[in-house]
């Protein structure tokens, strides 16, 4: 096997969001400039393993935090040490607040074919639920800032389901997203994390998210709407035009090895998936001293991959044989590209019905 892309982390942001659970930082004792430093000086310990690197993908935190020039020396260093020529798919993530369309125009001259955009709502009052500070006009600004500048795959990340929204607000959005024409759409259903200030209001009742059939509506809603609209769902939250899936995110949910760079990022290659340091400190500390910044790392066992492999190709409608299905549950199903697949109205119960499959299939039965 053969690592075939790299995800960077960046961990900067203007602010922190009250739902977000991802290491990022406001304040951060690394500055950006010494950060894509200590990225390339990560990249090169990487340096001897097998690679056919195909894919870049730029997250966070914010990358848009950074200049177009230091996203200029990522790219450049990482293509150089790892002797990529040409990738199949540079993407960065952005807020919409951040680039004008002459830095966008810098990106696409850099070589970088695809934007994810943070949207997250159209609506003012979405935005002031996720405690987001852009503006929906700043979104579509952003959005159209991004086509001026000649990109032709660009994503618009949604969240729905959190709390307050009615079904007309998620139509309300999508009738937006759908209006735009973007290339990709994105949308995850609001998870209330413990450890974020809005997670915890929700889990102690001050505020509450839709109940278990209004989230079904509102799930209903939005894959029946974007289908209308001709985008094909390639993964529970994932929809693209045809040919605008995200190679890089193919990846993961093919199983293939990645390359994670950055404090926080996540990689997997052999057999093992290691997670980076999650302080900037640490991580800097460990990779000046010339050593990997890993922090946990665990190597996958058979039991593991099975359970991985069966997730992913229901989350991404591939489909698994029907012996791997017990009967009460085959009313779920239809058929699907390479065996069966989840039915879509019920994709929202993924999770339920993975863990039911997977108690089906645990070791006594295999
Ligand atoms: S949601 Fe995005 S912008 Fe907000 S804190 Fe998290 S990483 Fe930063």
């Amino acid at each position: 096997m053969m690592v075939k892309g790299v995800y960077v982390h960046i961990p900067f942001c203007s602010y922190r969001c009250p739902y977000c659970d991802v290491y990022s930082l406001v304040e951060s004792p690394v500055g950006p400039e010494e950060y894509v430093d200590l990225i390339l000086k990560e990249a090169e310990l990487y340096r001897e393993i097998p690679l056919d690197i195909r894919t870049l993908y730029l997250g966070g935190g914010t990358p848009t935090k950074l200049r177009p020039e230091e996203i200029l020396r990522i790219v450049e260093g990482i293509g150089e040490i790892f002797r990529v020529s040409n990738f199949e798919e540079i993407t960065v993530e952005c807020n919409p607040e951040d680039y004008t369309e002459k830095d966008f125009r810098r990106l696409r001259s850099f070589g970088v074919s695809r934007l994810s955009i943070g949207v997250q709502s159209f609506s003012e009052e979405g935005l002031k639920v996720l405690g987001r500070r852009h503006t929906p006009s700043e979104a579509v600004r952003a959005f159209l800032s991004a086509r001026e500048a000649g990109f032709d795959n660009v994503n618009v990340d949604l969240i729905y389901g959190y709390p307050g929204q009615r079904p007309d607000d998620l139509k309300a959005d999508l009738e937006k997203a759908v209006s735009l024409e973007p290339d990709h759409i994105s949308a995850y259903l609001f998870t209330p994390y413990e450890g974020t200030p809005l997670g915890l209001k929700v889990l102690k009742g001050e505020l509450k998210t839709p109940g278990e059939d209004e989230i079904s509506t509102l799930h209903g809603i939005l894959w029946r709407t974007l289908k209308e609209a001709g985008y094909v769902r390639y993964e529970i939250s994932n929809w693209a035009e045809p040919g605008k899936e995200c190679r890089h995110n193919l990846i993961y949910w093919t199983m293939e090895e990645f390359l994670g760079l950055g404090v926080s990022a996540w990689g997997f290659i052999g057999s093992v998936r290691y997670g980076n340091l999650r302080s900037v400190i640490l991580y800097a500390e460990k990779v000046v001293s010339g050593e990997r910044p890993v922090g946990t790392g665990v190597n996958l066992t058979e039991k593991d991959r099975f359970e991985e492999w069966l997730m992913l190709r229901l989350r991404t409608r591939r489909g698994i044989p029907p012996d791997l299905i017990p009967e009460h549950l085959l009313e779920f199903f239809e058929p699907g590209p390479e065996g069966l697949t989840i039915k879509e109205d019920y994709m929202i119960l993924t999770n339920e019905i993975t863990a039911e499959l997977l108690v089906y299939n645990s070791i006594g039965r295999r």
